[in-house]
């Protein structure tokens, strides 16, 4: 199966084409991104408007390249595949219809695909990743332990109870005065600074369960970076490397739990564990879940940076995935500002919020 997908919940505006037998990894044929983040930046984040009209804008254009870069025409595909949902309503709307009035003018099936179900099954895409496994799903709008059993089969274990991971990077890196967005600034600025001076807490680690916060510790990145006013260039390097250093510590714990629940449902599977999302491009957290991975003997994929920030390669390869398990008809949904994975695959066509 060959399949067009369209990325627009967000401030990348992509298109892709990726290829995919009945079983197996896929192929990307061609995978164009334009990040917004220069119209985006002198606001501090995203701004829904200016997002929608960018998308508005260039889509047209970057489906055009993505179609000429995998030498591909219209009756070489077999189905358009675009987000629907969870994000910014905007974004998901010119994304969405665009893909539609493609699909309708070239005669093929549309896919209404959830976003996060992209990030979810990216590791099948790269590395031919048979089911069940374990994601970390960590991304500027989601922080969860997913239990992935199939296509549309996901069963939430546990998630933040506030602020997502990225969302927490991105205000961290406002407070301290870094650019946006804050998640590889956070990480840069970490990079010379020594994690031991600002003690911080690990949120929730004292009780039991999966689930994480990480409001609190934004919080009190806050206080301490009051606390040391006015801030050396040193004090933010510092500051950033106690941040990133307890998000892995917390990731870490709350990851080896998820992995016995894992394991408790899958005890005759060697177990897998995934970690998808722009957060997943963090060098700090990657570097804890594979001490993770070896003190559990546990096998961890981490799909290449590109293919975990937003992309369209993801959402193309999603298409793929449900094409393998019979024709699909999408055209009826409709864009989704809210659609959690573990309620959403198999019922695509329900209220959805
Ligand atoms: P969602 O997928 O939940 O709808 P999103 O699509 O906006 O949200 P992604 O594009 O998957 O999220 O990830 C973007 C987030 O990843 C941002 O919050 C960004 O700060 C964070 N991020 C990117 N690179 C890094 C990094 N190196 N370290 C930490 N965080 C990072
Ligand atoms: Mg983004
Ligand atoms: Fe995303």
């Amino acid at each position: 199966f060959t399949v067009l997908g369209i990325e627009t919940s967000c401030d990348e505006t992509a298109a892709a084409v990726v290829r995919g037998t009945a079983s197996g990894p896929g192929e990307i044929l061609s995978n164009v991104i334009r990040s917004q983040v220069s119209e985006h930046a002198e606001f501090g984040g995203v701004v829904p408007e200016i997002a929608a009209r960018a998308h508005i804008e260039i889509l047209d254009g970057i489906v055009a390249a993505a179609m000429k870069d995998a030498e591909v025409g219209w009756n070489d595909i077999d189905a358009v595949a675009a987000t629907a949902g969870p994000g910014l309503i905007g974004g998901v709307i010119v994304g969405l219809l665009t893909a539609r009035a493609i699909a309708a003018a070239a005669s093929k099936p549309l896919v209404a695909v959830n976003h996060l179900e992209g990030h979810a099954l990216t590791a099948r895409l790269t590395d031919g990743l048979d089911f069940p496994y374990l994601l970390l799903l960590v991304s500027g709008g989601h922080t969860q332990f997913l239990m992935v059993n199939g296509v549309g089969d996901y069963r939430r274990l546990g998630t933040t109870i506030d602020d997502a991971i990225g969302e927490a990077f991105d205000k961290t890196a406002k407070l301290l005065g870094l650019p946006y967005p804050g998640g590889p600034a956070v990480e840069a600025a970490a990079m010379s600074g020594n994690p031991s001076r600002f003690p911080l807490p690990r949120p929730l680690l004292d009780r039991p369960g999966t689930d994480m916060s990480f409001a609190g510790l934004k919080t009190a990145v806050r206080t301490a970076a009051y606390n040391a006013a006015p801030l050396s260039d040193r004090a933010v390097s510092d500051l950033c490397a106690a941040f990133q250093q307890a998000v892995a510590d917390v990731v870490h714990e709350k990851g080896r739990r998820a992995l016995d629940i894992f394991c408790e449902h899958h005890p005759d599977q060697p177990p897998v564990l995934v970690v998808a999302g722009g957060v997943a491009a963090n060098s700090a957290i990657r570097e804890k879940l594979a001490e993770l991975a070896r003190e559990t003997g546990v096998r961890l994929v981490a799909p290449p940076h590109a293919l975990c920030t937003d992309n369209a390669a993801m959402i193309g390869w999603v298409g793929v995935e449900r094409l393998r398990l019979g024709p699909v008809d999408d055209s009826r949904v409709g864009p989704r500002p809210r659609w959690p994975l573990d309620a959403s695959a198999q019922s695509v066509l329900g209220s959805g919020r």
